[in-house]
């Protein structure tokens, strides 16, 4: 069975019908392609061209969507994470904030509470109930409910801080935030 990708070096493609073609090369494709050469399938791999297959696996990957707040894109990936698996080593013990964006953030608070003592949640227009503003306060998490206007950039180039609607500067080296 065979499995070819098309990313750096492509194979030549097999005249003959294949089982699968597979619609993206990363890291879902590629494990959907080994999977299925394994399970005795022809397989292909493409990020262009075209192919006759039985079944086509769409694996194109998706695009996250942080909030439109300014300067916050600038940073993603870098000062801007979105989860503590991935990063979380890397921003330990940094001042880390929580730019809500709805109900999930408030686990991912409590996973980025185990990776810094300074935390704040910003509420940034969502709800925050009284029992989960309790065992945010029993956690030591601050919550500001204030609206944020803007990520500041320091000299560095990192994340100074965020700027709320009423002008208060909150410094912050990281900020988390679950992208839509
Ligand atoms: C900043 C950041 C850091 C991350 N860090 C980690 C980490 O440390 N550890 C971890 O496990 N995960 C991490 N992730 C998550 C990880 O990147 C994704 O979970 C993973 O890439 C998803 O794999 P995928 O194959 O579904 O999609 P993708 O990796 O997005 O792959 C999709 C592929 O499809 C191709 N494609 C798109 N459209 C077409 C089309 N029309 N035709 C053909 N091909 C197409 C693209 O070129 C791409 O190669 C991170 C994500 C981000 C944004």
């Amino acid at each position: 069975m065979s499995v070819q990708t098309s990313c750096y070096a492509s194979d030549a493609l097999p005249g003959e019908t294949v089982d699968v073609v597979v619609i993206g090369g990363g890291a879902a494709g590629l494990n959907g392609a080994l999977i299925l050469a394994r399970s005795r399938r022809t397989v292909v791999v493409i990020d262009s061209g075209t192919v006759t297959a039985r079944r086509v696996l769409v694996a194109t990957g998706l695009r996250d969507v942080p909030p439109d707040v300014p300067g916050l894109a600038e940073h993603w990936g870098h000062g801007v994470v979105h989860c503590p698996y991935c990063h979380g080593w890397e921003v330990r013990d940094e001042p880390i904030g929580i730019l809500a964006t709805g109900p999930p953030s408030i686990h991912h608070a409590l996973l980025f509470r185990q990776l810094t003592d300074d935390l704040v949640y910003f509420t940034h227009g969502t709800d925050l109930d009284e029992n989960t503003r309790a065992r945010f306060a029993v956690g030591d998490i601050r919550v500001i409910d204030t609206p944020v206007r803007e990520v500041m950039t320091s000299e560095d180039g990192g994340i100074a801080g965020v700027r709320l609607t009423d002008g208060t500067v909150v410094a912050r080296r990281i900020l988390a935030v679950a992208p839509a």
